[in-house]
This record gives structure tokens, C-alpha cells and sequence, in this order.
């Protein structure tokens, strides 16, 4: 972005809450299904049919409030927006207007919810970006379009939906990708949405303007559409951001509009101008009783989770691992619960991290399995990194005896008594070796006390090989200085 000008970002996001039925009927919530076999005269929109509240989305809106630190309204309501479309056939959806379930609050960016490429430039660290509100609606159907038709099918009509409106907090493409990967790791912990943008059952609406970093005014906002994944949003906030600066830099003037993206084009494009903006005539749905939220409340509260962020602080503190550790962990709920079952008690939790992240997530990875299916057990883990760390075998032998834990499922101290595996740390022994080598070497060690220091560590390399690699390490470094001062 040109350096003399800013964005204003806000977002709209529409997220498909984890149900077993829809928002005021008892059809089921069910994804991929033969279209219309999930209907009933309430969300077909019949005539006199009557919706009634579920009371379990209410829940886990008032969670996912309670979770990003929002105020629950005391008292909430639904009402009509009214508005015509085909794929909805009461000509008005029940949404929320003037008291939605949930105000304020925030969402936190962390340095890992950023793009890979972005993670070293962040321009604000630990930027929270503020919500103005969310709250609960239903649903529409799904338009088909086929060559000379369009079929509709009603299965998604009055599933729930929650909405949540973000302050225009955000300034940078890179810091949209972060709230929304951040927003959606916490509806996952909650258990409120799968949020599988793919599936649609988190979708994303932008409204973005530019300005001079010296014009007291915002610019024109301009919202753009069909932005069906995180990364596609970054790449469509950027574009939009370069044309409406270059717009301004030609002497244009931007009118407030909706412009749709096109992912494989990489550009926006018109869609509709202000002129043509709704007036949806909200009033209240005489069918629906406003909804006192203490009812549930206390329920609810007794529901929440640990938050990613609670998480990852914790781990920090807890186990001593480095933010980016606790990051990557708490990324992954079951990954971080299994190596808190391993790291509990651990003298060298830091340790357990490394096996986690590394060996254990890559063995993980070429099974083509879930930390879930893990043949590991956590407290082998933990007796395994007890094993290196009191020298009992090295750090190389520990690789080694992963794997096996890793293909048998095996505990690690049979592994090492069944391959005699014990780290040679006798002191005479290795003495005896190093002498061996040192003799066998002559123009290394000359080397060595000519002033090459690092000539050592061929002589290390081969005492280790002598000892076909269980010689204690260290043991071996100290003796041959010894040996060579
Ligand atoms: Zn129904
Ligand atoms: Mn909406």
C-alpha cells in the first residue's frame, strides 16, 4: 500500500451453527443430502405455519459471546427483514435488529493466525479487533442453476445462522486472514461450527474504503462478495485496496458499491451501486416472545471452554515453551492435548514439545494418521524423553527407539533392553576408545593441536562410530580434550 494512504476493513461473518435442527422447526440440519428431504411447512415459508425457537442455538450464540468477551443481552429479540428473493418464500427472514444476543467484544490476532509469509513483518502485534454485535437468524435456501433452469433446494432454508460484525478495525489484507483464522479456531474450540469454509458453513462478507492518511473523512465503502476462503479474502482486500488508491490518484471519485470477486481472475468487478440499496423495513416478529437470556445463561457458562489464546498462554507459562511452541500446539486442540498428557509431570516438557512437533507429528503425517490414532501413548512419550534426558540412551538412539514406539506401539524401555541400546557411559570404556582413535589419527590430532580446533570433532565422529553410536556424547567431547590438552 502506498505509504500516505490507509484502509478501514470491517467484516461480516455468517457462520453455520453445529445443530441437530433448524432455527424454528424440527427438520434436521444435515449436510450433503438428496435436496428438499429436509423441509416442513414452518421453512417452506407456508402459510400459517408457526416458528419455534431452538433453544440450543441460542446457547451457542450466547457461548460463542461469552468465549470472544461480548455483553449478553439481558433481554433479545427477533424480528422481520424484509426482503424478496426465490430461494426465500416468506419474503422475509427472522433475523435480529435492534437487540441482538450478543454486543461488543473482541477477537485477538495472534503472530500464527497471520499468513506464513506475513509472520515476520506484523505491523501491529497483538492488534484485538473489536466487535460491534452478533446475532442469530435463519438461514435461506440454495439456488441452482443449470442450462436452462434453476432448481432450488430448500434443505438449507431456516437452518441457524449467527452473525457476527467486527468493528472496521482492520487495516491490512494480512490482518483480515488473521482475524477471520482466529475467529474460526475459537468457534471450533467452542464446539459452535465446524466453520469449514468450503462447506460454506462460514462465510464472509468485507466492507473496505480507502483514505489519505490525512483526510479526517472515510472514503467511500465498498463491500465485496463471494469471498469463499481466508486466503482468498487477503488476495481480494489486497487487489481492492491497489485500485481504489489508484482510482483516487487518477482524480476519481469512488461511489459506495458491491463488487463481486472472481478468485481465478484475481480482480473485482460491479455488481451494484448504492441507488439500488435496500430498505428492509425491520419490525418485530409477532410470532416470537422476546428471549430473557438468563434462563440459560448459567448453563451455558458452564459449558465454556479454555480459548485458544487461554490455551497458548497457558502452555507458555505452564511448560515453559517458547510462544511460537505453544502456538503451533494450541493450533491443534487434540495435538496439544496429547502433549499435555505426555508433558505433565515431565522434567523436560520443552523436550516432549520437540518429540510432538517433530517426530511425532511427521511419523503422524507419512501413516496418514490423527494425533487420535496415535499408537504412541502419551506417558511412553514422557518415559522416552525421561530415557535421553538421564543419558540412559543419546539423542540419536532416541530418534531411533521413536520410531520403533512409533511402528510397534512397544514401550520404550523393552525397546531399549530388547536392542541393548544402553548409552555407553562408563568412563573407562569411552577412555579406551578415545585412545584408539587418537592413535589411528595422527595427522588429525597434529591438526587439532596445531590451532584447528574443530578437527575434534572428526575424532568425535569416529569414536562414536567405534561405539557404533552409543557412547554418551558428551562424555566422549570432554575425555578427548582431556586427552589432547
Ligand atoms: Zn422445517
Ligand atoms: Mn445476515
Amino acid at each position: 500500500m502506498k505509504s500516505d494512504y490507509t484502509a478501514t476493513i470491517g467484516l461480516e461473518v455468517h457462520v453455520q451453527l453445529k445443530t441437530k435442527s433448524k432455527m424454528f422447526c424440527g427438520c434436521a440440519v444435515a449436510y450433503g443430502a438428496e435436496p428438499n428431504v429436509h423441509t416442513c411447512p414452518t421453512c417452506l415459508g407456508l402459510p400459517g405455519a408457526l416458528p419455534v425457537m431452538n433453544l440450543e442455538a441460542l446457547k451457542l450464540t450466547a457461548l460463542t459471546g461469552l468465549m470472544l468477551k461480548c455483553q449478553i443481552a439481558p433481554v433479545c429479540k427477533f424480528d422481520r427483514k424484509n426482503y424478496y428473493y426465490p430461494d426465500m418464500p416468506k419474503n422475509y427472514q427472522i433475523s435480529q435488529y435492534d437487540l441482538p444476543i450478543c454486543e461488543r467484544g473482541e477477537v485477538p490476532l495472534y503472530d500464527l493466525a497471520y499468513p506464513k509469509d506475513a509472520q515476520k513483518s506484523i505491523a501491529n502485534p497483538g492488534k484485538r479487533v473489536r466487535l460491534i454485535r452478533i446475532h442469530l437468524e435463519e438461514d435461506v435456501a440454495k439456488s441452482f442453476h443449470f442450462e436452462s433452469s434453476t432448481g432450488i433446494d430448500f434443505n438449507r432454508a431456516g437452518t441457524p445462522l449467527m452473525e457476527i460484525v467486527s468493528q472496521p478495525d482492520i487495516e491490512l489484507p494480512e490482518e483480515a486472514f488473521a482475524y477471520l483464522t482466529s475467529l474460526k479456531q475459537a468457534l471450533i474450540y467452542g464446539g459452535v461450527s465446524d466453520a469449514d469454509m468450503e462447506k460454506g458453513q462460514l462465510r464472509c462478507d468485507v466492507n473496505v474504503s480507502v483514505r489519505k492518511r490525512t483526510d479526517a473523512a472515510y472514503g467511500a465503502k465498498i463491500e465485496l462478495k463471494n469471498l469463499n476462503s481466508i486466503s482468498g479474502v487477503r488476495r481480494a482486500l489486497a487487489f481492492e485496496i491497489n485500485r481504489q488508491i489508484e482510482a483516487l490518484e487518477r482524480g476519481e471519485t469512488l461511489r459506495q458499491e458491491t463488487r463481486r470477486w472472481d478468485d481465478d481472475l484475481g480482480e473485482t468487478t460491479l455488481m451494484r451501486t448504492k441507488e439500488s440499496a435496500h430498505d428492509y423495513r425491520y419490525f418485530p416478529d409477532p410470532d416470537l416472545l422476546p428471549v430473557r437470556t438468563e434462563v440459560f445463561l448459567d448453563e451455558v457458562r458452564s459449558r465454556l471452554p479454555e480459548t485458544p489464546w487461554e490455551k497458548r498462554e497457558r502452555l507458555e507459562k505452564d511448560y515453559g515453551l517458547s510462544a511460537y511452541d505453544a502456538g503451533v500446539l494450541a493450533d491443534d486442540r487434540p495435538l496439544s492435548a496429547y502433549f499435555e498428557a505426555a508433558a505433565r509431570g515431565s522434567a523436560r516438557p520443552k523436550s516432549v514439545a520437540n518429540y510432538v512437533m517433530n517426530d511425532l507429528l511427521s511419523a503422524l503425517g507419512a501413516a496418514g494418521q490423527t494425533v487420535e490414532e496415535c499408537p504412541v501413548r502419551p506417558e511412553d512419550l514422557k518415559a522416552l524423553v525421561t530415557l535421553v534426558d538421564e543419558g540412559r540412551i543419546n539423542s540419536k538412539q532416541g530418534k531411533d527407539v521413536f520410531s520403533e514406539m512409533f511402528s510397534t506401539g512397544v514401550d520404550p524401555q523393552t525397546i531399549v533392553r530388547r536392542k541393548g541400546l544402553q548409552q555407553e557411559s562408563d568412563l573407562g570404556a569411552i577412555e579406551a576408545l578415545c585412545r584408539e582413535v587418537i592413535a589411528a589419527n595422527p595427522k588429525v590430532v597434529e591438526d587439532y593441536r596445531g590451532g584447528k580446533s574443530v578437527s575434534i570433532n572428526f575424532l568425535k565422529g569416529q569414536v562414536m562410530k567405534l561405539s557404533k553410536g552409543k557412547a554418551n556424547p558428551a562424555l566422549v567431547g570432554e575425555t578427548l580434550q582431556r586427552l589432547l590438552s
